[in-house]
């Protein structure tokens, strides 16, 4: 009975399904599973994906309790919740969604069955009438202090109940749709029932507080029919900035969501936002949600994006800033916003057909979201400045781990993006190598695209008809092989290609009309006609508004759709903070396939700036210039990297003149890659300041520790200082119980003759004269109080 009622429900389902299809966006997309990608680039992504990321995704889960929970809460396992936070359930219903993706790909039965085990402790989970919480259902009324005491009490603030629930329905709907298995489907369906039991006109009107269930929703009605569903995603939207709940910008709440027109808050809630509410207008006709996303992706867009197409500038909110604020080495750019960048821009094209939100998700693919994760598939970012001192280096995993389990579904889905119909025209927006097939009146007809994106701008795409067909092919223009980078002015090129876009139709010059960024290719396509396309393939340099602060009177380069930084393993002297690049430098690109997995380097003359007396001249000085495609920085150890390169010396910061301490050989009892931080004649604002490398031991305490700094010559010294990093309550490391000083003398260590104690203070240099003494060396003896760590900004010596 069962298998026979199995494909007819799901045959039901599509039934469903298709009679929806009527309202609906404009252009449909073509999902990843039609799409094949066969190229040098994305192919090793995806299979890395599913080789590396997601194994490593469910083992982490495993090892910090985030499965566990779903055992104990069905009652297989006795114990407290055993992971950081509420949302961590969250994590796994992602990597679910990420594995029903690569399963399509790569059949795979073990994962499949690690999977089928997942989905079965989370109907164990599951309470009786569809509660899914492991939280709640673990520890009652002693759970998390996110949650409120009573179910959906905090759900307006912290409690992610159904932001949970969100990620639970869109891995219930891909894991259904992979592998036409219906058990996930049930849970959520049942969980669903609960939610809109409770919620809703005259039930209870509140917001979650943090968006995503809206997305979850509209895909649960999508595969269901079930319309209640997509009430529901509608109710949470527009209940928003009006229910019980206290309104905040951090949630975008402090408005009604059709009343909002400018990016504040958390960026990754906003960008959730405002794809729900794309989606609920594409299939409910509502102009006022489509009026107020617009406008919000102006204001992001035209002066919140960064170069990289991350959202985000604060890491306090993890949100977006004012107007232009745009800060470089402390960008948030949160790996999860510019995925869910990706998602809403999606949609922006899917509702108008314009190319320009292309441009935007191009942006956000090939740069941040690739940024996020290491070529090995193993490391993550969480943020992805576009500056580093050398404080930042991809992690294992996160204690809040959003990040890695966003990319484990992301990547395997990239292909979602490639193509895109409307009746008879056919979409090709990402230039990435490989082939789909659209269903026509006269059979199918099959588009190859060969290339070798992003490492070259000739693009031909064949296209194959079963039978003569006329159709349209719209081929994007991209911004970055036309006059502007995105669209509006926060971006604009220093340079004009040198060369112009050709289009070729079976070998012949055409000029096609230009429709929202498409060129469109109108023809009778008989079989195995060819288009050929060059894009202007050319370093662009690009400058930023003046209005953005950080970015004044210096230049980013891009190449094709990757954007590049000056990284210092390239870099006789790693100092690359001081690098100038004029505007008019000559520059040049070659291929390195040993290096970084294969990439264009690009090469040419800049100019270093130097410090060179006490008053503070300052001298130029010519230096190789090189540089790498952004997501490939941080493989090569922790150092200084840089987006946006000076153009003249004044926007340079010049290398400071050296010092005793600068010039030392350091030695340490604990040897780390951030010992460098040292000497390197960057002070912090205060002690809690990470801008700059710094050195700690922690998680080492109550021990004694010691650095020696070797001199180049013999000095005469009488002076050091040293300025402490604390982090506490926060972090692990405090002041120091004390701390000594010594000089070499012939073999021996001998303490300094110091003119007072040895003290111990944050948020300053802590200086200490002593009588004059000639030496080769100083050694420092750090003595760790009982229950701290301690840390290191700086120790001058004079
Ligand atoms: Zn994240």
């Amino acid at each position: 009975m069962r298998n026979l009622f199995l494909p007819v429900t799901i045959l039901l389902l599509f039934y469903a399904c298709s009679n929806q299809q009527n309202n609906e966006y404009l252009i449909s997309p073509v999902p990843f599973t039609e799409v094949n990608v066969e190229d040098n680039f994305w192919s090793e992504r995806i299979k890395t994906n599913h080789k590396v990321t997601i194994p490593i995704a469910i083992q982490k889960s495993d090892e910090t309790g985030r499965i566990d929970n779903f055992a104990i809460a069905g009652g297989l396992m006795e114990g407290e919740f055993c992971s950081p936070y509420p949302f961590d359930d969250s994590d796994v219903f992602k990597i679910i969604e990420g594995a029903a993706y690569s399963l399509q790909m790569f059949p795979d039965e073990n994962l499949e069955n690690t999977i089928d085990s997942l989905i079965n402790l989370i109907e164990k989970a599951q309470e009786e009438d569809g509660y899914l919480f492991t939280n709640r259902t673990i520890m009652g009324e002693n759970g998390h202090d996110w949650i409120g005491k009573e179910r959906w009490e905090k759900v307006d603030d912290l409690s992610h109940e159904l932001y949970n629930l969100g990620h639970f329905y869109e891995a219930a709907t891909a894991y259904y749709r992979a592998t036409g298995k219906r058990k996930i489907l049930d849970i959520a369906i049942k969980s669903a029932d609960l939610v809109d039991t409770e919620f809703g006109p005259g039930k209870i009107e509140n917001f979650p507080g943090h968006q995503e269930i809206e997305i979850g929703l509209v895909k649960l009605y999508r595969v269901t029919g079930e319309k209640r569903y997509l009430d529901l995603a509608k109710f949470f939207l527009d209940i928003r900035g009006k229910g019980i709940g206290e309104k905040t910008t951090y949630n975008q709440s402090h408005l009604p969501v059709v009343e909002q027109t400018e990016a504040v808050g958390h960026s990754v809630r906003g960008a959730y936002m405002w794809t729900g509410m794309a989606d609920v207008a594409a299939l409910t006709g509502d102009q006022q949600y489509v009026d107020a996303i617009t406008k919000i992706w102006e204001d992001v867009v035209y002066k919140k994006l960064y170069i990289t197409g991350g959202i985000g500038a604060e890491g306090g909110h993890e949100g977006f800033g004012g107007a232009y604020e745009l800060p470089n080495g402390r960008a948030y750019c949160e790996t999860c916003a510019a995925i869910a960048n990706c998602f809403w821009n999606h949609r922006m094209f899917l509702m108008t057909g314009d190319a320009k939100y292309i441009d935007v998700l191009e942006r956000s693919l090939y740069n941040n979201v690739l940024s996020g994760v290491s070529l090995s598939g193993d490391h993550f970012f969480y943020p992805n400045p576009l500056e580093s001192m050398g404080s930042h280096e991809r992690s294992e995993w996160f204690g809040c781990a959003c990040c890695p389990s966003n990319i484990s579904r992301f990547i395997p889905s990239m292909s979602n993006y490639i193509y895109a119909r409307r009746g008879n025209d056919f979409y090709v927006n990402l230039f990435v190598p490989g082939s789909t097939s659209f269903e026509t009146e006269k059979g199918n007809l099959k588009l190859t695209q060969k290339s070798n994106m992003p490492w070259n701008g000739n693009v031909t795409i064949t296209v194959e008809p079963d039978e003569t067909t006329t159709a349209n092919l719209l081929i994007r223009i991209p911004g970055w092989a036309s006059e502007n980078p995105v669209p509006g002015d926060l971006y604009s090129f220093v340079n004009q290609p040198s060369s112009s876009m050709v289009f070729k139709v079976n070998g012949e010059i055409i000029s096609p009309a230009i429709q929202k960024g498409y060129a469109v290719v109108s023809k009778k396509w008989i079989g195995e006609d060819k288009v050929e396309i060059s894009f202007p393939y050319e370093i662009r340099k690009i400058e930023a508004h003046p209005n953005v602060e950080d970015d004044r009177g210096k230049m980013a380069l891009q190449l094709g759709p990757l954007v590049y930084c000056a990284e210092w393993p390239d870099y006789k002297d790693p100092e690359i903070m001081s690098l100038i690049l004029k505007k008019d430098a000559k520059l040049t690109y070659e291929f390195q396939p040993e290096k970084l997995g294969g990439i264009h380097e690009i090469s040419g003359e800049a100019f270093g700036a130097k410090k060179i007396n006490k008053k503070g001249d300052i001298e130029t000085y010519p230096r190789a210039f090189k540089a790498i495609p952004y997501y490939a920085w941080a493989h090569r150890g922790k150092g200084r990297m840089k987006v946006w390169i000076p153009t003249s010396a004044e926007s340079a910061q010049p290398k400071a003149l050296p010092t005793i301490a600068s010039e030392s050989e350091v030695k340490a009892s604990l040897k780390t890659n951030t010992l460098q931080g040292i000497n390197d004649q960057l002070l912090p604002e205060n002690s809690a300041d990470k801008t700059h490398t710094l050195y700690h031991w922690w998680p080492a305490k109550n021990e004694t520790h010691w650095i020696i700094y070797n001199f180049k010559k013999q000095e005469t010294v009488s002076e050091c200082g040293i300025y402490w990093f604390k982090d506490t309550p926060q972090g692990g490391c405090d002041l120091p119980e004390s701390w000594k000083l010594y000089y070499k003398s012939g073999n021996q260590w001998k303490e300094v003759n110091a003119e007072t104690p040895y003290p111990v203070i944050e948020n300053k240099m802590n200086r200490i004269a002593f009588t004059p003494a000639t030496t080769s060396a100083m050694k420092l003896e750090i003595q760790l109080s009982e229950n701290y760590s301690a840390g290191i900004h700086e120790w001058i010596v004079n």
